[in-house]
C-alpha cells in the first residue's frame, strides 16, 4: 500500500490566479493547496504519465488548542456612561493571503473612527466602544461570546454599527427588522455628506440577519446592529478567503468614506435625545425563495445562539 505524506488539492475562487483556501480536509497528513494552474499542470503530467515528483516546504505546526481573544476598547461616555454604542468588525481571518479585505479593512475603519472621535468628540453622551471580536470565521464566536458575558451592555446598547465585506464603500444599510429603524436611522444619516451617503440603498423595516458576520449576535439578542455593507469590488471571487486578500487591494478613498459614515453614525446615535426603539417587525409567515420561486416557511426572528467556546466550528 502507498504511504500517504500528504495531500494536494485546488479549490478555485473562479477568479484568475485566485484560490479559496478554508481549513485542511485532513486531521493525520497535510493538505495544501495548489494553485489552480500549477495544479492543472500537474494533472496533466501524472495524466500523460511524466510522475512529476513535488517537494513541499512546510513551517506551519499544529499547536492544538489556542485562545482567542476580543480587543476592547472604549471612549466612556458623560451624560449617559452606562449606554452604549457600538462599532464592530472582526479581527480575525483566514491565513490564504493577509486577511485585508476580511476584516482587515472593516476593522480600520473603526478604529480610525475611534481616533477621530476620540479627537473631536472626546466626551461622548453615551460610550462609544469598539469591538473587534475573535473567532468570527468559526462561527461569530467572539461576539455571541461578548453577548453572552455582558448582558448589562446588551440591555443599554443604543446601536451597533459592523463593516464586514470587502474594501468598497458602503452602499447599502438595511433596518434588520427594527420596526422603528427608518426613524432614528434617517435622523442620524441626516449629517452625513451627501457626497459620502449618496451610493446607501436603504431598506426599512428590513430583515434581521441570521448570521454571516458579527452583527447579528447582536440582532438576535434584539439590539439595533446595523451592518454597513460595502460595494464588493469583485470580493466574494477575488479576496473572500483567498490568497489574493492581501494590502495592495485596500481602497483607501471608500475607506476614508466609510470612516466619516461611521464616525457621523456614532456621534449622532451618541447623542441622540431617545433611546432607539427596539421593537420587532412582525415576522411574514412565509417567504417565497427568489432563486427557486418556492415558498418557504419563515424561520421567524433568529434566536441568541451559543459561542463555541472549545475552538471547533459551530458554523
Ligand atoms: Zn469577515
Amino acid at each position: 500500500m502507498l504511504e500517504q505524506l500528504g495531500l494536494i488539492s485546488s479549490y478555485w475562487s473562479k477568479a484568475f490566479g485566485a484560490n479559496k483556501i478554508f481549513s485542511a480536509r485532513t486531521e493525520k497528513i497535510p493538505n495544501v493547496d495548489l494553485n489552480l494552474e500549477d495544479y492543472t499542470m500537474l494533472y496533466r503530467m501524472v495524466e500523460n504519465g511524466t510522475t512529476p515528483k513535488v517537494k513541499i516546504i512546510s513551517t506551519s505546526k499544529e499547536l492544538g488548542e489556542m485562545p482567542t481573544f476580543n480587543t476592547i476598547a472604549q471612549i466612556k461616555g458623560v451624560e449617559k456612561p452606562d449606554e452604549y454604542v457600538i462599532l464592530s468588525a472582526h479581527f480575525d481571518s483566514w491565513d490564504g493571503g493577509q486577511g485585508t479585505t476580511d476584516n482587515g479593512t472593516g476593522s480600520l475603519v473603526m478604529m480610525e473612527a475611534m481616533r477621530i472621535l476620540k479627537k473631536f468628540y472626546p466626551n461622548p453622551k453615551r460610550t462609544i466602544m469598539v469591538g473587534h471580536w475573535g473567532s468570527e470565521e468559526q462561527g461569530l464566536n467572539g461576539s455571541r461570546a461578548f453577548v453572552e458575558d455582558y448582558p448589562e451592555i446588551v440591555e443599554n446598547t443604543q446601536a451597533v454599527f459592523n463593516q464586514d465585506n470587502g474594501t468598497g464603500r458602503v452602499v447599502d444599510i438595511n433596518g434588520q427588522g427594527f420596526l422603528n429603524s427608518y426613524d432614528y436611522l434617517s435622523d442620524w444619516l441626516s449629517e452625513v455628506p451627501q457626497n459620502v451617503k449618496k451610493h446607501i440603498e436603504t431598506e426599512f423595516p428590513g430583515n434581521p440577519g441570521g448570521g454571516g458576520t458579527d452583527h447579528a449576535s447582536f440582532v438576535a439578542a434584539g439590539v439595533p446592529a446595523f451592518n454597513l455593507s460595502a460595494l464588493d469590488w469583485a470580493y466574494w471571487n477575488y479576496t473572500w478567503h483567498t490568497n489574493l486578500d492581501t494590502y495592495d487591494k485596500i481602497v483607501f478613498d471608500d475607506l476614508k468614506n466609510n470612516v466619516i459614515l461611521t464616525a457621523i453614525l456614532a456621534y449622532k446615535a451618541s447623542e441622540d435625545v431617545d433611546k432607539a426603539s427596539r421593537e420587532r417587525r412582525i415576522m411574514p409567515e412565509s417567504t417565497v425563495n427568489p432563486r427557486t420561486g418556492r415558498t418557504m416557511r419563515s424561520r421567524g426572528w433568529p434566536s441568541v445562539r451559543k459561542p463555541n467556546r472549545d475552538g471547533t466550528s459551530s458554523r
